[in-house]
C-alpha cells in the first residue's frame, strides 16, 4: 500500500530529517509526505506516533517544514535568520504540549496528548529545530553539495566537513558521477 510512495530519508537529527521529507528542492522535488497517512508513518518512525492526521494538519506540517528549511539554510550560510520563518517555528513550539519522559531503559520518549497529538509532535520538531538553530548542540548546519538538493543538514562529524545530506543518495550519486567522469577522461582525451 505504501510502496508506491517515496521512501523516507531518516537522519539522526529530528528537525533536519523532517526537512528531508521534501528533497531535490532545486531539481525535481520529491515529496516524501504526500498524504496525511505518510505523515503519520513518518512521525511513527521518528518516535512521535500519532493515531491519524488530517489534510490540514499535513498542510501545517509542511508549513513548519519549510520554515525550518528556510531558517536552517540561512544559518548554514551564516545569514540573518528570516523573521517570518522564525515566527512560524516559535508558534509551533509554543503550541506543542508534548512531555519528555524516560523509558525503563533510560531513553527519552515523547508523550503526546490524545487530543492534539499531531500539534504536539510538530511542537517537538519545532523545539528540536530551535535547539539546533540556537547552536545548543554539538554540530554545524551545512548545505548539501548536490546542486539539485542543497538540503540543510546538521553536520556532527568531527572535522565538520561532511558534504552531503545523505551518503546513501546524494553522496552516492556524486561519487558515481565522478567515477564515470574519470572513466571517460581516461578513455577519451578530447576536451570536454
Ligand atoms: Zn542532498
Amino acid at each position: 500500500m505504501t510502496a508506491r510512495f517515496p521512501d523516507f530519508r531518516l537522519g539522526k537529527v529530528l528537525a533536519t530529517s523532517f526537512t528531508g521529507t521534501l528533497s531535490e528542492r532545486h531539481g525535481d522535488p520529491v515529496e516524501r509526505i504526500p498524504t496525511p497517512a505518510r505523515l503519520v508513518d513518518w512521525l511513527a518512525v521518528s518516535g512521535l506516533a500519532v493515531e491519524s492526521a488530517t489534510a490540514s494538519q499535513l498542510e501545517r506540517a509542511r508549513e513548519l517544514r519549510e520554515a525550518i528549511h528556510e531558517a536552517a539554510t540561512a544559518a548554514a550560510r551564516q545569514e540573518e535568520l528570516p523573521g517570518a520563518a522564525v515566527q512560524v517555528i516559535n508558534d509551533f513550539s509554543v503550541r506543542g504540549r508534548a512531555s519528555a519522559v524516560l523509558d525503563p531503559a533510560g531513553g527519552r520518549e515523547w508523550r503526546l496528548s490524545a487530543a492534539s497529538a499531531v500539534e504536539d509532535a510538530l511542537g517537538v520538531i519545532a523545539a528540536d529545530a530551535i535547539g539546533i538553530l540556537a547552536g545548543e548542540r554539538d554540530g554545524k548546519l551545512a548545505l548539501c553539495a548536490s546542486p539539485t538538493c542543497q538540503a540543510a543538514f546538521f553536520d556532527t562529524s568531527q572535522s565538520r566537513s561532511r558534504r552531503w545530506c545523505d551518503m546513501g543518495t546524494c553522496g552516492n550519486r556524486e561519487k558515481k558521477a565522478r567515477f564515470l567522469a574519470n572513466q571517460r577522461a581516461g578513455s577519451d582525451d578530447r576536451p570536454r
